[in-house]
């Protein structure tokens, strides 16, 4: 048996990998480290797989708890690829509207990935010119993607350098990229339409950010979503964690539930192995983190430098969740409907502020898959979610475990989507709320933060974890590290930890 101290990923070498959670991130790597030929155990701290790609069952609902829209579906397919192949009772379906939106005065459009379609809602509804506002803005969104795809998504970043490297390099990427300037700036730079610039803000959300601190470079985030569409799974997006699961057995791992990781070991400064909570000792050359990056640095092993850093960052916002079991069908409720509030800003001051709060007027987020695997015949699941200051104490955190707070907020969005036409109290069969003090406890996000750090500001890109970690041998895969959170990019994330361990 080989000692910690050898060398791992070196061709021909087995190594003995340690996956920690079994989160998406955790799963694409193991499938992908088992399949280049390594001994790869995961330990999941829960009694399921998926991490925040959750499941909610009751009386016939099958509730996603976390994602509900797929996007850059090539991503999935190369992994499954690259592990033998699309699972055949996987199903990714597009959908046409991708959307619905709303804004406060009742204007709105339907989002399609049909370019010309979606500009002809646009004009429709907000007002000719708006399409092509849009048309233009998405092309400018297009340079900023194709910069930062190669350098940015699909590499290991690692730090400032990288940048430094491609402004030597191609400095009209750079330029697109159009470093020091927000979202918000550049969208007020492109769109005359207020709501355009409020549909372009929200896509700051999707990193977890503030559009007024987030770089234009979160631009490419509704390029993608255009150029490449939004997805469904059928029967739910939680398949895709079971076909996850699935794949890393198949390829070889193990998966042990219920297997929490109290500590990573290391031995003259590289990693030697986990232990687990109950003494259980694992020994591993390899150990890649599918934990929060703040409890990786924070207690699973020691790296002062790295802690330091993460600490200076914003963390992510977080989500309050409402899962409805509604009778009866809803006219002109699409697959995903987004409800725009009257004043945004509001709302990420009250997420992102010093005096943090849960948001009065939020904007309402419903999902309602008219799926007949996920909802009994004549009703509707509903999956609604609002931006939410992460769960904690001090400035910029809410104690998400006050007496009565969850279900008084829960009682208060129940109005609000009333007063936007949709009414619903009448028709509910139950409700489950989630708040972010939940999706801590469920799947150690610290705080319910959805993506770990955000974007917020000009040095966040950096002060997010890389995926090689200061400590020789052990690896940081998913939302919280390099290069972001959402199903593509935690996905991407394991690709680039299996590029940097290398084949056996
Ligand atoms: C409400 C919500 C809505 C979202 N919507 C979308 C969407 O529409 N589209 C999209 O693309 N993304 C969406 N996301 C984001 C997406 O879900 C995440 O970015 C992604 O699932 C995170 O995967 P991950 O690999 O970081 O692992 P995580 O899901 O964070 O899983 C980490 C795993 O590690 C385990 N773990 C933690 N500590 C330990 C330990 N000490 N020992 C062992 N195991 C441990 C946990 O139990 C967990 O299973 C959403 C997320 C949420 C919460």
């Amino acid at each position: 048996m080989r000692t910690a101290g050898q060398r791992t990923g070196a061709a021909g070498e087995v190594s003995r990998v340690v996956v920690v959670g079994a989160g998406v991130g955790g799963l694409a790597a193991a499938a992908r480290l088992a399949t280049l030929g390594h001994e790869v155990t995961v330990c999941e701290a829960g009694p399921s797989v998926g991490g925040k790609l959750g499941l909610y069952e009751r009386e016939g609902f099958r509730f996603d708890t976390g994602p509900s829209l797929v996007t850059m579906p090539h991503v999935l397919r190369a992994l499954f690829d690259d592990t033998g192949g699309w699972p055949a009772d996987l199903e990714l379906v597009p959908l046409d509207p991708v959307a619905r939106y709303r804004f406060a005065g009742g204007s709105g459009f339907d989002a399609s990935s049909d370019l010309d379609l979606l500009c002809k809602n646009l004009d429709a509804g907000l007002g000719p010119g708006a399409g092509a506002d849009w048309r233009a803005f998405l092309e400018r969104a297009e340079r900023v993607y194709e910069a930062s795809r190669g350098p940015f998504l699909e590499a290991a970043l690692d730090g400032p350098g990288s940048v430094a490297r491609l402004a030597m390099r191609q400095p009209r990427d750079i330029a697109a990229i159009a470093p020091g300037r927000s979202l918000r700036t550049l969208g007020r730079r492109h769109l005359r339409d207020p709501r355009l610039r409020m549909h372009l803000d929200r896509y700051a959300t999707y990193t977890g950010s503030d559009p007024r601190r987030a770089p234009a470079a979160l631009a490419a985030v509704p390029y993608v979503e255009q150029a490449f569409g939004g997805w469904y799974v059928t029967g739910g997006l939680r398949r895709l964690g079971d076909a996850l699961h699935q794949r890393a057995i198949e390829r070889g791992a193990t998966v042990r539930l219920s297997s929490p990781v109290e500590r990573i070991e290391t031995e003259g400064g590289r990693t030697s192995g986990v232990r687990l909570a109950g003494g259980e000792r694992l020994a591993a050359d390899v150990v890649v983190a599918n934990t929060d990056a703040a409890t990786v640095y924070g207690t699973l092993v020691d790296a002062p430098a790295a802690a330091r850093r993460l600490a200076r960052a914003t963390p992510s916002l977080a989500g309050f969740v409402l899962l409805l079991g509604v009778r009866g069908r809803t006219p002109g409720l699409a697959h995903h409907n987004v409800l725009f509030p009257t004043d945004y800003d509001a709302e990420f001051d009250a997420v992102f502020g010093t005096h943090a709060a849960p948001v009065k007027e939020p904007t309402l987020y419903v999902s309602a898959p008219d799926d007949p695997q996920v909802r009994p015949d004549g009703c509707e699941g509903w999956f609604v979610l609002v931006n939410a200051p992460r769960h904690g104490a001090g400035p910029g955190a809410v104690d998400w475990r006050a007496p009565g707070l969850a279900d008084s907020y829960a009682d208060h969005l129940l109005d609000l989507l009333a007063q936007r036409g949709l009414a619903v109290r009448d028709r509910l069969l139950f409700r489950h709320v989630l708040t972010p003090a939940d999706l801590e406890a469920q799947t150690g996000a610290v705080g319910g933060a959805i993506y770990g750090t955000s974007s917020n500001g000009a040095s966040a890109a950096f002060l997010r974890p890389t995926n090689r970690s200061p400590v020789r041998g052990l690896f940081l895969v998913g939302g919280s590290a390099h290069p972001g959170g959402g199903l593509p990019l935690v996905t991407l994330s394991a690709q680039i930890v299996a590029g940097l361990v290398g084949p056996a």
